[in-house]
């Protein structure tokens, strides 16, 4: 006997992973070339040299030390690096105290999540969302509540999100700027979400937190602003991860703040703690919580992002799709051409060109595209766009 619940996440199919090993497969056949993969989220720039001269320099410089487990909770100095480089960016004045480094955001998340989650309680999700967050808030033991998209603009449905507001309401997630959209919520958007947040937190008589996950904080294009969203919610717990800024994702870092601005900060704090004890997610990676740590200013060279999502938005609206304008990260969420995502996913994956239907992010009638990827890749794909939309006419 195992658990069913395992077995079943062990077993289910991600249409993001299949489409993704279907497009090496077909690489074999038909020659990487003439595969269109804009399947999966992974970082398409090297991580900064600076990164591996660090890590090279470490592992000579310490060889005895850097390789031994630190704090449960992360390195002491990992810690002070990352809280002096925030209070340097934000104005703020965190304390190595509140930062529980981890295994990259979905260990922040789940971390926070098994931390907060009494009997009963739920978490909100606005779709279209990242779909981990489903796993992980069931697997803490509550319940998501999904808010449908907003689909002229994907900022919030503010009718639907007050509606689903009530008693139980634990926290709120927000991913911004957004996977799989690509939008940046506005001042505006989060100002508002803060306001009525602060006012049911009121009415219910204990804190609703906001649950702020920020790999892709630092993607972000011109003409659009990321605001710090402990500034406007002071009970924002922050998630942030370097898989994505400094194109790291295999190397497992991010980290977990608490500020003590947090209604109950200590308490959060420890129990963010005691989920990293019970998940076994204690010591993140010793090598890189200093690598990490000593290059918390740079980031990957991101602008080719900013360039690809530029060509690849004016290409596809002349050609007569709908899309919203990401203002960061390294996703498209452009309307299917028909009502049925996956059909008009699959019918794209017979020209060789890999997207994801937008059903599993909560929006059906969309699709995922990546476009973290070579630029030329995206000059090559359009003519494949063109034929997608041409076989609508
Ligand atoms: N949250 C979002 C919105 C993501 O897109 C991802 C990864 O793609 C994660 C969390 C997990 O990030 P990490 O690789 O740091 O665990």
């Amino acid at each position: 006997m195992v658990s069913e619940r395992m077995r079943g996440l062990g077993t289910a199919r991600s249409v993001i992973r299949e489409l993704f090993e279907y497009g090496k497969l077909r690489a074999a056949e038909v020659g990487p070339e003439n595969v269109y993969d804009f399947s999966i989220g992974n970082p398409s720039v090297p991580a900064p040299a600076a990164v591996n001269e660090t890590a090279i320099r470490l592992l000579t410089e310490q060889p005895d030390l850097i390789h031994a487990y630190t704090s449960a909770q992360g390195d002491l100095a990992a810690r002070e690096r990352f809280a002096a480089s925030l209070n340097r960016r934000f104005g703020t004045s965190y304390t190595a105290d509140r930062f529980y480094i981890t295994m990259g955001a979905a260990a922040s998340l789940t971390c926070v999540f098994n931390g907060l989650a009494c009997p009963e309680d739920e978490f909100i999700v606005f779709a279209p969302y990242f779909p981990e967050y489903k796993v992980f808030i069931e697997g803490a033991g509550a319940k998501m509540v999904l808010i449908p998209p907003e689909i002229e603009s994907f900022q919030i449905d503010f009718d639907a999100f007050e509606q689903s507001l009530n008693e139980h309401t634990k926290g709120v997630v927000i991913n911004t700027p957004n996977n799989p959209s690509g939008v940046v919520y506005s001042r505006a958007t989060l100002e508002k979400l803060g306001a009525i947040l602060t006012a049911r937190s009121q009415e219910y008589g204990h804190p609703i937190y906001l649950i702020s996950d920020e790999p892709y904080r630092e993607i972000v294009y011109a003409g659009f602003e990321v605001p710090w969203v402990p500034h406007i919610y002071k009970d924002t717990i922050v998630c942030y991860s370097f898989s994505k800024s400094l194109s790291l994702p295999g190397e497992r870092i991010g980290y977990v703040l608490v500020s003590k601005d947090v209604t109950d900060a200590d308490d959060v704090y420890a129990a963010v703690a005691g989920a990293g004890r019970s998940l076994g997610f204690v010591n993140a990676p010793s090598l890189f919580q200093q690598v990490t740590s000593l290059c918390r200013d740079m980031t990957a060279d991101l602008k080719v992002y900013e360039e690809n999502a530029r060509l690849f938005v004016s290409a596809l609206r002349e050609m007569g799709y709908h899309v919203v304008e990401p203002g960061g990260a390294f996703y498209l969420f452009p309307r299917s051409l028909e009502p049925d995502d996956v059909a008009f996913s699959e019918r794209a994956k017979k020209l060789d060109l890999l997207i994801v239907p937008g059903s599993g992010f909560g929006a059906p009638g969309h699709v995922r595209v990546s476009y973290c990827v070579q630029t030329e890749t995206i000059r090559r794909a359009l003519p494949k766009f063109q034929e997608l939309a041409d076989s609508y006419k």
